[in-house]
């Protein structure tokens, strides 16, 4: 399986705050999820940068 690390950054602050792992093959695109942002204490778009 092609797992790869990824690490979420916040599209507000900027601030990577999460690091995961998605497969390659069943997200192909580029991940956004909505995370908690502990700078901007809130919920926030988090979107994967490499
Ligand atoms: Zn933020």
């Amino acid at each position: 399986m092609a797992r790869e690390i990824i690490q979420l950054q916040c599209t507000e602050c900027k601030n990577k705050n999460y690091s995961t792992t998605k497969n390659k093959r069943k997200h192909p695109s580029r991940v956004e999820t909505k995370k908690y942002c502990p700078f901007d204490r809130r919920h926030t778009l988090h979107r994967e940068v490499k």
